[in-house]
């Protein structure tokens, strides 16, 4: 699985990703709240391991702010404090499960095939905007039930703006995060001539339009007017 473990205190962090990393996961750390909660809404990630006592931003906040977003990746939250206030705050802000800190690794190990049977980590692998569907794991797109033919370039693309549904992602995100291009200007035609073929694929057949431009910005899938 793709792991996002968000830890300020380095020497945990490390042994985290170490620990991870054996259990044949990929981890990304990030070592602010600031930073994690970056990586979680621009990447994508099968589950996040959230630290509640940060600085800046803390735990609750980013998690909070996350499900606002409509991120719904798993979340196992990580407390130093034992106290009940805490576990309900942490379930009430979306969390899916939270683990008292100290812990023994293979609890955590346990904690995550947990979460993998009851079946948590399976909503991260499903998108959904409205009639339209994504299964990323079948790279499967239906609208109203019906197939989508898109090909890898356009998969790939409607996925980003589905991570980031109700936000506007610019031509420089998309040619950064998707054309690993850090010079977007040549790109953007190139961008521009994918999403008007993707917007033809996943909106032309249909009343309700999903895929929208932000004039000179970017673009964004939604449902309803800009
Ligand atoms: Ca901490």
């Amino acid at each position: 699985m793709r792991i996002l473990v968000v830890e300020d205190e380095q020497k945990l962090a490390q042994a985290l990703r170490e620990g991870l990393e054996a259990d044949h996961h990929a981890v990304t750390v990030a070592i602010t709240g600031e930073d994690g909660f970056y990586l979680a809404s621009a990447e994508r990630f099968e589950l996040l391991i959230l630290d509640v006592m940060l600085p800046g931003r803390d735990g609750f906040e980013i998690l909070t702010t996350l499900r606002q977003r409509g991120v719904t990746m798993p979340v196992l939250l990580l407390t130093a404090r034992d106290a009940i206030d805490d576990r309900v705050r942490g379930l009430d802000s979306g969390a899916d499960d939270y683990l008292v800190k100290p812990f023994a690794f293979p609890e955590l190990l346990a904690r995550i095939r947990a979460l993998v049977r009851r079946g948590a980590t399976e909503a991260a692998t499903r998108l959904k905007l409205a009639d339209l569907e994504m299964d990323v794991v079948r790279r499967a797109v239906t609208r109203s039930g019906e197939a989508l033919e898109l090909t890898v370039r356009e998969f790939e693309l409607l996925e980003y703006l589905l991570i980031h549904q109700g936000r506007v992602v610019s031509r420089e995100m998309l040619a950064r995060d998707l054309w690993k291009e850090a010079r977007h200007t040549p790109l953007d035609n190139v961008i521009d001539v994918h999403v008007a073929r993707l917007r033809r694929k996943v909106d032309e057949r249909f009343e309700k339009k999903l895929v929208h431009t932000v004039r000179g910005v970017g673009f964004v899938v939604r449902e309803g007017a800009e």
